[in-house]
C-alpha cells in the first residue's frame, strides 16, 4: 500500500487534476465526506488528509509515503529525509511583505528602523530581513495575518498573495515580493528503497501529468 499525504482545499482541488492524468480516481469528496483516508481507483494507493502544515511530519516520519505541500511549508519545515523530485507547478502563489499604505515601507527600511513584523513564516521572514540587513521584531501568527497592521500589532505582514483581493479588502499594499510559490512533491527516502518500483511509477506518472498541457 502506498499512502499519499494531501491538504483539503487548494492542493487537494489541484492534485486531483494530475492523478486523473496518471488515469487515478479519488474514491471520495473531502469536502462532503468526514472520512480522513480515502481510497483510490488503484487498489494500492491511498489517500490520508492531513493539515497543510503537517505534511512534511507525515512523510517525513512515514506516515504518508509521499505528500504535496506548498514550497512556504517546505522551506519552513525542516527538510530531513524528504526527498524533493518535482515541482507540481499547482497551488501558486507568492509569499510577499504587505504594508498599511501609509507606512512608508521604503524610509524605514532604508533608514534601518526597526520594524514590526507579524506572520506565520517566521523562519522565511526572519531570513529574508537579515539577508537585506533589517533589524525585525517577529510576531508569529497563526492566521488572519492582514489584522495585524490594522489593529496596530506589526507594521508589515509576510504573507501569501496569490490574487491580491484579500490584502485590498484590508487595505493593505504588498510592497516587497519576496519568493514565488508552488506546491511540490515529497518523497519519504525510506519508503523509495523499500518500495522503489511502484513510488517510482507514481513519480514518474505525476511528472508525465505536470507536462501535459491541461486538460
Ligand atoms: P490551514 O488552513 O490548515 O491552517 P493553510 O492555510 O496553510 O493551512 P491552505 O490555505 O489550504 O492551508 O493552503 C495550502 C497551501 O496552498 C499553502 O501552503 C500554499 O502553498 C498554497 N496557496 C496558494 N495560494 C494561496 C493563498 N492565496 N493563500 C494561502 N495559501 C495559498
Ligand atoms: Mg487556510
Amino acid at each position: 500500500m502506498i499512502t499519499l499525504a494531501l491538504s483539503k482545499g487548494r492542493i487537494f482541488d489541484d492534485t486531483l487534476p494530475l492523478l486523473h492524468a496518471a488515469g487515478i480516481e479519488v474514491l471520495e469528496d473531502p469536502e462532503k465526506s468526514r472520512k480522513l483516508i480515502i481510497g483510490t481507483s488503484r487498489p494500492d494507493l491511498r489517500v490520508v488528509l492531513v493539515r497543510a502544515s503537517d505534511v512534511p511530519t507525515y512523510v517525513q516520519q512515514g506516515g504518508a509515503d509521499l505528500g504535496v505541500a506548498g514550497l512556504d511549508v517546505l522551506l519552513e519545515h525542516d527538510s530531513h529525509g524528504l526527498y524533493r523530485p518535482l515541482d507540481l507547478g499547482i497551488a501558486r502563489c507568492r509569499l510577499s511583505v504587505a504594508t498599511r499604505a501609509d507606512f512608508d515601507y521604503a524610509s524605514a527600511v532604508r533608514q534601518g528602523s526597526r520594524i514590526r513584523v507579524a506572520t506565520k513564516y517566521t523562519q522565511l521572514a526572519r531570513q529574508h530581513f537579515a539577508a537585506k540587513g533589517v533589524h525585525v521584531d517577529l510576531i508569529k501568527l497563526y492566521g488572519s495575518m492582514e489584522l495585524a497592521p490594522l489593529t496596530g500589532l506589526a507594521d508589515a505582514i509576510v504573507d501569501l498573495v496569490s490574487t491580491g483581493s484579500t490584502l485590498k479588502a484590508n487595505h493593505l499594499l504588498e510592497v516587497e515580493r519576496i519568493m514565488d510559490i508552488s506546491a511540490r512533491l515529497v518523497v519519504n527516502q525510506a519508503a523509495l528503497k523499500l518500495q522503489r518500483e511502484p513510488i517510482r511509477k507514481l513519480i514518474d506518472a505525476f511528472e508525465a501529468a505536470v507536462a501535459a498541457p491541461a486538460a
